[in-house]
């Protein structure tokens, strides 16, 4: 007779191949937070963030960060706009103290 019900091994977390490292969580950060990644990778990385205090905070510091720069983009001049005027300004003063 054969023993029924041999020991399987499980996996303790219950998550199997579909679940997510650190690593991998934070390489898929701004993809998460961009809406790049496919519906089932996106569920695999909010379940790790559930379970994970640090990544849950990065990426509720980036999802902010993002926030808060896309607002400002709208309201204010863009970065790099005031740093090229800032450039030619500068520029323009070096031109002018030289030919004096
Ligand atoms: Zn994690």
């Amino acid at each position: 007779m054969v023993a029924e019900g041999a020991e399987v091994a499980r996996d303790p977390c219950g998550g199997g191949s579909s679940s997510v490292d650190c690593d991998e969580a934070v390489r898929q950060l701004y993809s998460y937070l961009d809406g790049e990644l496919t519906e089932e990778r996106r569920l695999q990385i909010s379940v790790h963030l559930d379970r994970c205090g640090p990544c849950a905070e990065a990426t509720d510091f980036e999802g902010e960060l993002r926030a808060v720069i896309a607002s400002r983009c709208r309201d204010h001049v863009p970065e790099d706009l005031l740093a090229r005027i800032a450039q030619a300004i500068d520029e323009e003063q070096r031109r002018h103290s030289g030919a004096s």
